[in-house]
């Protein structure tokens, strides 16, 4: 089944990778990497290594472009996934039962991390348009006065709305990934 999955992972990372990649290997048969700066030691181990200092979404995009599978997973540095997670998404994927899934962290980040996503290629493609914002929202309070509330939106949230409203198929599982850092979820 893996065959039919491109793990893409942009790495901007100054801790060793290494610990980590032994961890995940398993996965990692199409493994598309691009490096910020700190992901040099993988570029013998991955598919395709693309050397880019851009930002994480813009990384994201061209790493997307790389990958001919039918199904790319998102799989940020230092994440590690359960594999009945893998094997579930793509059985889904597959029957045409979803088009993305994606699992919570442990501890939670309060939603479904896109760091741990997979996606029908096609429409990730055709879907994925993130780019940090600080919306400005209005608000009226209790005497009626408008203030402007300003919002950080993070990447997770916005691309599940956007699937979502696009009426695609969201399919949330319950298995946990970890990440020894920090999850990063669209700065
Ligand atoms: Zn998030």
């Amino acid at each position: 089944m893996l065959e039919n999955l491109t793990v893409i992972t942009p790495i901007k990372e100054t801790k060793s990778l290494m610990p980590w990649f032994e961890q995940m290997r398993w996965l990692l048969k199409n493994w598309v990497i691009i490096d910020s700066g700190g992901g040099e030691n993988l570029e013998p181990l991955c598919t395709r290594y693309i050397k880019a200092d851009t930002p994480f979404y813009e990384a994201r995009k061209i790493g997307y472009a790389h990958a001919t599978t039918h199904y790319i997973m998102n799989l940020d540095a230092f994440t590690i996934v359960p594999e009945e997670y893998v094997t579930q998404a793509l059985t889904l994927l597959n029957n045409g039962d979803a088009d993305c899934c994606a699992i919570d962290y442990l501890p939670s980040l309060g939603h479904y991390g896109f760091g741990t996503s997979i996606w029908r290629t096609d429409v990730l493609n055709k879907l994925y348009d993130y780019m940090p914002r600080l919306l400005q929202d209005k608000a009226v309070d209790s005497k009626g006065e408008i203030h402007t509330i300003k919002m950080s939106f993070c990447e997770c949230s916005y691309m599940w709305n956007t699937l979502v409203t696009s009426k695609h198929k969201f399919v949330p599982l319950f298995y946990k990934a970890k990440n020894n850092g920090d999850p990063r979820h669209g700065r």
